[in-house]
């Protein structure tokens, strides 16, 4: 078990709110409990993770369709799926101060928190967001934000078969903004109650359970794959084998996977056997058809459920933790954030040496213009001086920086036409021929 460490919790919020990676939603407000937002760097964190998850879960394969469904769906989605009667945590309620807490998460299920109180009876508080479709505000108009993007999912498997014919096993995915009412949000992005999840919902034959558990298994190594292609060290993360009574009302197994945040080893992301419990659940409210059949054998059934499911902030938060150094550089103290490749917002940054040397900007420009077209994700810098420029990209977590110097120009012959390459991570300089850069950097 990790560690606490708000220090370092506090440091992160504060470079993530300073460089523009996370901002508080309705900051001049005074903020809102449990809802954020994203600057631009932390928009192209978010992207570059979605992106790697797009690429390797739906693109690199043939059989995952990727869907985007609404986020407000017809009530009896929820109806069917349980949500509307068991999506709920145990709630305590202090008698003096009136702050409500989740009975769960609490040492002392007895003594409030914040003011010593007592507790009054735990309640079961379910966690959907209401709100009322039309203009009638009245019982009939109650709907719901999907507090996950699964049952949009499942509500389309009849499309899919009927537009795709596609054969056992296959599955959807989505990306997609979630909504939960959480009882305490906390701990940064980690617990909010607006957040993006990357579901698949992935269909097999519950005719082969052996074929089913290698599935299971398969999905398990390449979501862990994909964790380590994201760039978290593989120390930090930390398998769980949910135990019957803590699984979630639709699963007969759960392997979550937990990780060590600055506040502690807590759940990432989560994968779930669902059975045909969801499928099941919709054939009994709507009457819908949502069997699969077999040509082979002309055999009808309803498909059993593995689902992989990933939040993308959570992920942001644990890339942002895991990337956070701070380190001595030729006898100074700095911050940088050792991004891996894959997902730094900023892949390369282009200086000119000085920036009152027009010569040096319309070269470094030049070189800039170049690359961009290459390597979309670039900065071109000539604020204040190169340190400061260097202290700005490493806080942001940039791979390499350019610098266009008199020798590019030629100053010294033999150096024409080069430029440096800093390195993020050892601050050393090597010069490459500017025809070079975009093979390096790649
Ligand atoms: P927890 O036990 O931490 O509340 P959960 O088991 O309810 O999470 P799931 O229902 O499995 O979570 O949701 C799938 C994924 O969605 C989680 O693994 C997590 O990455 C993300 N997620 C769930 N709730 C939140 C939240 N309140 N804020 C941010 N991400 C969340």
């Amino acid at each position: 078990m990790a560690d606490k460490n708000p220090e370092l919790m506090e440091k992160i919020v504060s470079l993530s709110k300073r460089r523009g990676f996370i901002y508080p939603s309705s900051d001049i407000y005074g903020g809102y409990a449990g809802f954020w937002g994203y600057g631009p760097y932390g928009g192209d964190l978010g992207h570059n993770i979605k992106q790697h998850f797009w690429d390797k879960f739906i693109l690199e394969r043939e059989d995952i369709y990727p869907i985007s469904t609404s986020i407000i769906m017809n009530p009896q989605v929820w109806e069917a799926s349980g949500h509307v009667s068991g999506f709920a945590d145990p709630l305590v309620e202090c008698d003096k101060c009136h702050h409500r807490f989740r009975a769960d998460q609490l040492e002392d299920k007895n003594k409030c928190p914040d003011c010593g109180g007592s507790l009054g009876n735990e309640r079961q508080f379910n966690m959907m967001f209401e709100t009322h479709v039309g203009a009638m505000e009245d019982d009939s108009s109650v709907s719901y934000l999907r507090p996950e993007t699964a049952q949009g999912m499942f509500t389309n498997f009849k499309n899919i078969i009927d537009s795709f014919h596609p054969k056992l096993p296959f599955g959807m995915a989505q990306i997609g903004k979630a909504f939960r009412n959480e009882i305490s949000p906390r701990d940064f992005l980690f617990r909010s109650r607006e957040f993006e999840q990357m579901e698949i919902e992935y269909f097999v034959d519950p005719r082969d359970p052996k074929k089913i558990d290698q599935i299971f298994s398969d999905f398990y190594e390449e979501q862990q794959k994909f964790l380590h292609e994201i760039g978290l060290t593989p120390a930090k993360i930390h398998k769980i084998d949910v135990p019957a009574e803590d699984r979630a009302h639709y699963s007969k197994k759960s392997i979550d996977t937990e990780y060590d945040f600055p506040f502690g080893q807590k759940e990432l992301l989560g994968l779930a056997y669902r059975t045909d419990y969801d499928l099941k659940a919709h054939v009994g409210k709507s009457s819908a058809d949502l069997s699969y059949f077999d040509e082979e054998t002309q055999e009808r059934f309803i498909p059993h459920c593995i689902e992989p499911t990933m939040g993308v902030d959570r992920l942001v938060m644990a890339v942002l933790s895991d990337a956070y150094t701070e380190d001595d550089l030729g006898g100074e103290k700095r911050t940088y954030l050792k991004f891996s490749s894959i997902v730094a917002p900023v892949k390369a940054a282009v200086f000119p040496l000085l920036k009152n040397k027009p010569e040096l900007v319309a070269k470094a420009r030049e070189v800039y213009q170049m690359l961009k077209k290459e390597i979309p994700n670039i900065e071109f810098d000539d604020n204040g001086n190169i340190g400061k420029r260097y202290r700005r990209q490493d806080e942001i977590g940039t791979p390499y920086c350019v610098t266009i110097d008199f020798d590019t120009l030629g100053e010294n012959p033999d150096l024409k036409d080069t430029v440096t390459v800093r390195d993020r991570d050892t601050g050393e300089q090597r010069r490459v021929n500017i025809k070079d850069i975009v093979s390096e950097l790649k």
